[in-house]
This record gives structure tokens, sequence and C-alpha cells, in this order.
């Protein structure tokens, strides 16, 4: 739920302004389908995921973690080493700085779901690739569905690229409600850009206050 009419009407209006950038008009239907697919189920067709050339070079797959029904979903870019041997999602120093985040906003990590647009370590931590990206992407897309999220979190440029179908640089974006599938989707920092450039700590938690505002717990 919004917190409250002038926010309801805030979210509308951008709503609006992006479909009409986009010409695609419409206001969000209900979502008859909402938990027609739990997450254990799109876990179980995932499997032992052999669809892109990450699966050789993975110790895991690193499917998400958090609430299955959770308000805020995160989605950041692919694991890294630790999350690789962990199978979890952000539990590296990224995953302690989010985790700071999360604490700030008001919330446990337990309540908000984790994700990545990859499941899959890519060597050395580099830049996903678009034959991954497009192997992997319909799983997150069909969480996204499960959960059903009042607010979506990006984390870092692969995520909002994928979310929002663009080659558009993050700068385009950051700190301003975009949608996906009429779900808004606040674009900001990842936690391992934030390690490396703490002055922008202040935008990302401008980001985060704005996401606050929207939610009604
Ligand atoms: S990155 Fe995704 S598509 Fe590629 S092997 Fe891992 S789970 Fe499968």
């Amino acid at each position: 739920m919004l917190d409250d009419p002038e926010s309801l009407i805030e979210t509308l209006k951008k709503q609006l302004q992006w479909h009409k950038e986009r010409g695609t008009y419409g206001i969000r239907e209900p979502d008859l389908k909402k938990h027609s697919e739990s997450l254990q189920m799109i876990r179980e067709d995932l499997g032992d995921c052999q669809r892109c050339k990450l699966s050789s070079m993975r110790t895991h797959i690193v499917f998400g973690d958090g609430a299955p029904d959770a308000d805020i979903m995160f989605v950041g870019e692919a694991p890294g080493e630790a999350e690789d041997q962990q199978g979890l999602p952000f539990v590296g120093r990224s995953g302690q700085l989010l985790t700071k985040m999360i604490a700030a906003m008001g919330y446990n990590r337990e309540d908000v779901y984790i994700a990545n647009v990859l499941k899959c370590r890519p060597p050395k931590n580099r830049d996903p690739e678009s034959d991954e990206i497009v192997a992997c992407r319909s799983f997150l897309f069909r969480q996204i569905t499960a959960i059903d999220p009042q607010v979506i979190i990006t984390l870092g440029r692969p995520a909002i690229q994928l979310l929002l179908d663009t080659k558009e640089p993050l700068s385009k974006f950051r700190g301003m409600f975009q949608f996906f599938q009429n779900i808004p989707v606040m674009p900001t920092y990842h936690p391992a850009y934030l390690l490396r450039s703490p002055s922008k700590k202040k935008d990302a938690w401008e980001d985060l206050q704005k996401v606050m505002a929207t939610i009604k717990k």
C-alpha cells in the first residue's frame, strides 16, 4: 500500500509519464497471477542450471534470499566470490554495507528479498555478458512476479539496464522512480561502488529515503 493520497497521486503521475514516453498508456491491472508461481517452483525449474557458460565456473547457484512476500526487493548484478562460496546473495563486504543500508531503512535483511541479474559468478567479477543475461533474466522476472514487491531497488548499472531494457547509463535514472511491470523501481548505486566511492553514500541514502516515503509497512 502506498502511504497517502498525495504520494499515490505523485507515483501515478510518474507512472503515466513513464508510459507516455513509451506510448504504452495504462494503469496497473489487479495482479490475478500474484503468487500463482512460488519461489520454490521457480528454484526447482532453475535446477542445476546449465543454460549459460557460467555454469561451468560456479561453486553454487545464488538464487536469491529473503521474504517471499517482501515489500522491498533489491536487485544487484551477480554473485561475487563470497556469494559463490556460500550460495547466498550479498554476503561479502558489499553485502555488509547493503545490510547496513537495509537497517537504516528500518528493515532486517529477512524482511526484504535480495536477488541478482545473474545467479552465477562471472570470472574475476567481470561485468555480465549479454548472452548470460538473456539466458538468466527470465528467472529474475519470475521472482519479481512471485514476490510482487511494493518497490524494487536496483543496485548498479546492469540491474536497471535489464529492467528498463535500455543501454543508457545509471546516471540517467539514479534517484528517479522508474517502473518495471508497473512496479516502481528506484535505481541507486551498487554497494561495491559505494565502498570505492564513499562520497556517493549520501546520494544513495537520499534514494533510499524516497523509497521509504512510498512504503507503508
Ligand atoms: S547465470 Fe543463470 S542462466 Fe547462467 S548458468 Fe547460472 S543460473 Fe543458469
